[in-house]
């Protein structure tokens, strides 16, 4: 696999936004911080680096305004390797952003995003390459894109059926974003539609008692598999996943436990650098419990680290560990 393809035969295309993240120098309220981290920020763009960083060709499409924070985002996402040939910058429109917190008890750090109006919120379906989107073997969606705009919704709801009518496959991480969203009742139906349509899918343990009142791992599980997917992942933090399902012919419905880690950091992007694990295992061919323990080491990593990818591994890294 050949990073930086800008043309077909890409392994996998998301479409997502990008945010500058800026993150505290140290915990404490956020209105008391005076210095910050600079980094990238977005759930797509996460999974989009973690696949890059393990050789996969990955393309990227998204909008950016033509600002420093545009111009930050997309030459970070081309050092990754990532095609960046369907991403946008626009003059006159601005790139999102958000602020994180610290936290020295390993709670989920506070957040403020800046992304109304942005320039990828004002994305729809027509922006859809789909040529492009369907020479690439796989779509990894989120439930974030979807929640931006109606637009957004539009464009999400289109690239999972362009996908599936090629007959590709899909994978869709739930990852809620309730504030996002008109009502928790509009949330459910949209996000549990788009899974509908996918073949892998990553709810986490808590997303699944909201989006199908289930509060076991199996019934979560049970919901999807009924809704049509082939495999459900579901992520159960520090207690690593649970999987359900069939792939490549084999039946699966197994518990893979999380690996310890010492120190919590910062909880935000253990979901997505999970997506990445198991979407680039299965990709490659390895068997589904392989491929979750993979996420699962992945996910642990990325709770050890500051920001959302500085914990996402080199292929070196990922033999270094036997996985
Ligand atoms: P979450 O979305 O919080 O469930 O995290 C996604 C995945 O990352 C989980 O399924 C775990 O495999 C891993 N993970 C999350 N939190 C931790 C933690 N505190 N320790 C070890 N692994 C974790």
């Amino acid at each position: 696999m050949i990073p930086n393809s800008t043309d077909a035969g890409l392994d996998v295309v998301t479409f997502g936004e990008a945010m500058m993240m800026l993150v505290a120098d140290r915990p404490g309220p956020l209105e008391q911080a005076q210095a910050f981290h600079k980094r990238t920020a977005g759930a797509e763009t996460n999974v989009a680096i973690g696949l890059a960083r393990l050789g996969l060709r990955v393309g990227w499409a998204s909008r950016l305004g033509a600002d420093s924070m545009g111009r930050y985002l997309l030459s970070e996402m081309q050092r990754e390797g990532i095609d960046c040939s369907h991403v946008d910058c626009v003059p006159g429109q601005r790139t999102g952003m958000l602020f994180k917190g610290q936290v020295s008890d390993g709670s989920d750090p506070p957040i403020e995003y800046h992304r109304q109006g942005s320039a990828a919120s004002r994305m729809g379906a027509q922006d859809i390459d789909g040529p492009w989107l369907c020479r690439a073997r796989h779509l990894h969606a989120t439930g974030v894109f979807a929640a931006v705009s109606p637009d957004t919704l539009a464009l999400s709801r289109q690239t999972l059926a362009l996908m599936r009518g090629a007959g590709r496959t899909i994978s869709f991480d739930t990852n809620l974003r309730p504030s996002l969203w008109g009502s928790t009742e509009v949330m459910r139906r949209e996000i549990n539609q788009l899974a509908s349509q996918a073949d892998w899918v990553l709810p986490g343990i808590e997303e699944g008692l909201i989006l199908c009142g289930e509060r076991t791992p199996e019934g979560v599980a049970a919901f999807y598999l009924a809704q049509g997917a082939r495999l459900v992942v579901v992520k159960l933090g520090p207690e690593g996943a649970y999987c359900e399902g069939t792939h490549a012919g084999q039946a699966v419905k197994a518990y893979v436990p999380g690996f310890p880690v010492e120190q919590v950091v910062d909880t935000v992007g253990a979901g997505d650098a999970f997506a990445a694990g198991v979407v680039s295992a299965l990709l490659e061919g390895r068997a589904v419990l392989d491929a979750v323990r993979r996420g699962a080491w992945m996910g642990a990593r990325a709770v050890q680290v500051l920001g959302d990818t500085e914990g996402l591994p080199s292929r070196a890294q990922l033999q270094e560990a036997g996985l």
